[in-house]
């Protein structure tokens, strides 16, 4: 009963922040953050989008991207190999641009982060480099890159001439807009006609997401906003006036540890404690050290090979943790 009154009181308090309605139908589970902080996950009956109640503020967001999100050494993560590894997926990113991308073309990167994926772009083919990312020590390292034209800060109506761009791509950037329908409509501003964007975030409607609710690795409340599933996400595109050419849901950067984090989570009273151990965060996973921590790394090891064979599966049934969608510009 109290909880039905709750998903009353929801309703009729909050408005969609994504499409600025007033239609929370859904009131989906309660999940907490990394500080504690307690939310519901609701779904606008409207738009569709997914997101969290009560909204996240501004003060709250620079306390969630505080230094602890980037590591606090020059690398994002604490393991030199794993930051090999994602610079070989980062790599393969550039491979798949570069079917639609001529030599001379200009390819925009929005949440650019270090700068890696626009430089590893320019190892196969010489086109214009553009990244936006906020202030902090990623745009610093980007700014580095040979041949970019930075911007740190947000991506605005006037950075970039209409129709200038010939891609565009938001690499897990999406789900952390603060206002990703106004994004959108600067990209169908700025991209041409026939140019591409690709575009990953969490699969909401994923297996995943599904089992743990909640507890789910890849909902990161409060860093992550908006969630749209595939279908959804695809309709709101067509409607944009874009051509999907594309969409994949495996990810062996992602989803396995997914599966790690998400069961680890229903288990530890603060979430992604074994993720942030691999940030370097100590101060966050003091509690855990020693045995508790070993069982957890113990766990991870032992499990991975298995969450790497049922992120194929998931994949096969568009159900996996993550998508990655092709889009084209087709007005
Ligand atoms: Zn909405």
């Amino acid at each position: 009963m109290e909880d039905l009154q709750e998903k009353k009181l929801i309703r009729d308090a909050a408005t969609c922040g994504y499409c600025e309605m007033k239609t929370y139908g859904g009131v989906r589970y309660p999940t907490r953050d990394i500080f504690g902080n307690q939310y519901q996950v609701v779904q606008c009956d409207y738009c569709q989008a997914w997101s969290l109640h009560p909204r996240p503020d501004e003060a709250l967001l620079r306390k969630a991207y505080d230094t602890s999100y980037y590591g606090e050494t020059e690398k994002k993560f604490s393991f030199p190999l794993v930051e090999d590894i994602l610079d070989w997926f980062r790599d393969g990113r550039a491979r798949k641009l570069l079917k639609f991308v001529k030599e001379n073309d200009n390819v925009l990167d929005i949440g650019c982060g270090n700068g890696h994926f626009l430089q590893s772009l320019l190892k196969y083919r010489k086109v214009n480099i553009f990244g936006v990312e906020l202030p902090g020590k990623s745009a610093e390292r980007a700014a580095r890159v040979p041949g970019i034209n930075l911007k740190t800060g947000s991506l605005e109506m006037d950075d970039f001439q209409p129709v200038s761009l010939h891609a565009i791509t938001l690499f897990h950037v999406f789900e952390h807009l603060t206002a990703p329908s106004s994004t959108l409509d600067i990209i169908d501003r700025i991209l041409m006609k026939g140019g591409v964007l690709i575009i990953s975030f969490p699969n909401i409607g994923s297996w995943q997401s599904r089992i743990f609710k909640g507890d789910w690795l890849h909902l990161d409340p409060p860093r992550h906003l908006f969630f749209f599933t595939p279908k959804d996400f695809i309709a709101l595109m067509q409607k944009r006036g874009y051509r999907l050419l594309s969409e994949k849901y495996g990810s062996p950067e992602q989803n396995p540890f997914g599966m790690v984090q998400s069961i680890l989570n229903l288990f530890t009273r603060k979430r992604e404690v074994l993720f942030e151990e691999l940030k370097g965060n100590k101060s966050y996973t003091a509690e855990y050290q020693g045995f508790l921590m070993f069982l957890q790394k113990l766990f991870f090891f032992v499990s991975f090979p298995v969450f790497m064979v049922t992120n194929f599966i998931s994949a096969i049934f568009k159900k996996g943790a993550t998508v990655e969608f092709v889009f084209q510009k087709s007005n």
